[in-house]
């Protein structure tokens, strides 16, 4: 067992903030979505804005340090090292003369919003202020404070790849109790740790998906084989064949297996199959148009490049190649659970 220590900044209320001293920050004209099967976005979108602390809120944090829970002892676990607090920017990048911070809208039917970029374990009377000094934010109304927490992990290499624990065979962990933080972290082991305890309970055998398919794969091989010794987080730099780990490719990589296992259904199965199909044809005409050369040929899929089984092309880079097993890409390789 171990700990880690994370946190949170306060919410405020939307209608207290002055949005006129921030910059607006609209979402993506023409978002990409993370699957096919998303035709288009459903939901008004609101925007974000963004502004920026200054030496007179860097000057209260420091001065008033030992309130911090994170920073006065009472707290003293590993934080995520990527979300850091602001007393932890103030004092680790000192040198700055500001940092940014984002007014998030929590949802379409509250008028919450979150403060990115303030997450903080000082007392409330000292986030009232740091809150208020913001330009914008003199008469913010703050509705929940920030705090933060200390919580016990598991060494995640006490698990199978699968995700079921050594030492307590059927037990499977799957999320923060493994040393990760983040939703999409939580998810994605909870997604496999699932799908390997229905596989369990029917006497079949588990699920491991390689590193080479998957950025869950990434995610899992490297909790049980190197453990954790900060919070962990999914990064594509942590992929060493995150050139072939694209969105693009996401449905291609790992439908066969989700079909497979029944998590993909029939119908969004043929789907796929038309999707692929324009695909491809796209891939052909791109192919064409950049000529008949090496790089030509490697982006069609010859020399270093694998095939899938419907033929598409998948670019590897020639010293991955032998790793990449696209033929059955999504396959995941079954091991006894
Ligand atoms: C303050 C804070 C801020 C965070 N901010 C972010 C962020 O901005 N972005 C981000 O991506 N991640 C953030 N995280 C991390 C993220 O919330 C967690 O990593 C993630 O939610 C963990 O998911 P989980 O399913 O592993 O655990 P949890 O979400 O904690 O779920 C565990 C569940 O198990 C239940 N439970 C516990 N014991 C029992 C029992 N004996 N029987 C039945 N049920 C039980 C609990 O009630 C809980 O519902 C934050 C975490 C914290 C604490």
């Amino acid at each position: 067992m171990g700990r880690l220590k994370t946190g949170t900044p306060p919410r405020l209320d939307g209608r207290t903030i002055d949005y006129s001293r921030f910059e607006e920050q609209k979402g993506d004209r023409e978002p990409v979505f993370f699957s096919y099967r998303t035709r288009g976005v459903t939901l008004p979108q609101v925007s974000c804005y963004v502004g920026y602390t200054h030496e007179g809120v860097h000057r209260l944090l420091r001065e008033n340090l030992r309130y911090s829970a994170l920073y006065g002892g009472a707290i003293t676990g590993i934080g995520p090292r990527y979300c850091p607090s602001i007393e932890d920017k103030v004092v680790k990048f000192a040198d700055k003369e500001r940092h940014q911070i984002f007014l998030e809208p929590e949802g379409l039917d509250t008028h919450e919003v979150y403060l990115n970029g303030m997450s903080t374990s000082m007392p409330e009377d000292i986030q009232e202020a740091m809150v208020h000094a913001v330009a914008g934010l003199e008469r913010a109304r703050i509705v929940r404070l920030a705090y933060a927490i200390e919580y016990d992990f598991v060494d995640p290499t006490e698990m199978k790849p699968t995700l079921e624990t050594r030492r307590v065979p059927r037990l499977f962990h799957a999320g923060q109790i493994n040393g990760t933080t983040g939703y999409e972290e939580a998810a994605a082991q909870g997604l496999v740790a699932g799908i390997n305890a229905a596989l369990r309970a029917g006497g079949a055998d588990g699920i491991v998906l390689d590193r080479t398919e998957s950025y869950i794969g990434i995610l899992i091989d490297d909790l049980v084989t190197r453990g954790v010794d900060e919070p962990y987080r999914m990064f594509t730099s942590r992929s060493e064949c995150r050139l072939l780990l694209r969105i693009d490719n996401a449905d291609r990589r790992l439908s066969p297996l989700g079909h497979r296992l029944g998590l993909v259904s029939d119908r969004a199965w043929r789907s796929a199959g038309g999707n692929t199909k324009l695909r491809n044809d796209c891939g052909v005409y791109c192919g064409r148009s950049v000529g008949s050369g090496a790089d030509g040929a490697a982006r069609r899929g010859s020399g270093s490049g694998q095939r899938t089984d419907s033929g598409a092309a998948v670019a590897a880079p020639a010293h991955h190649a032998g790793r990449f097993r696209a033929a059955s890409a999504g396959e995941g390789h079954v091991v006894s659970g």
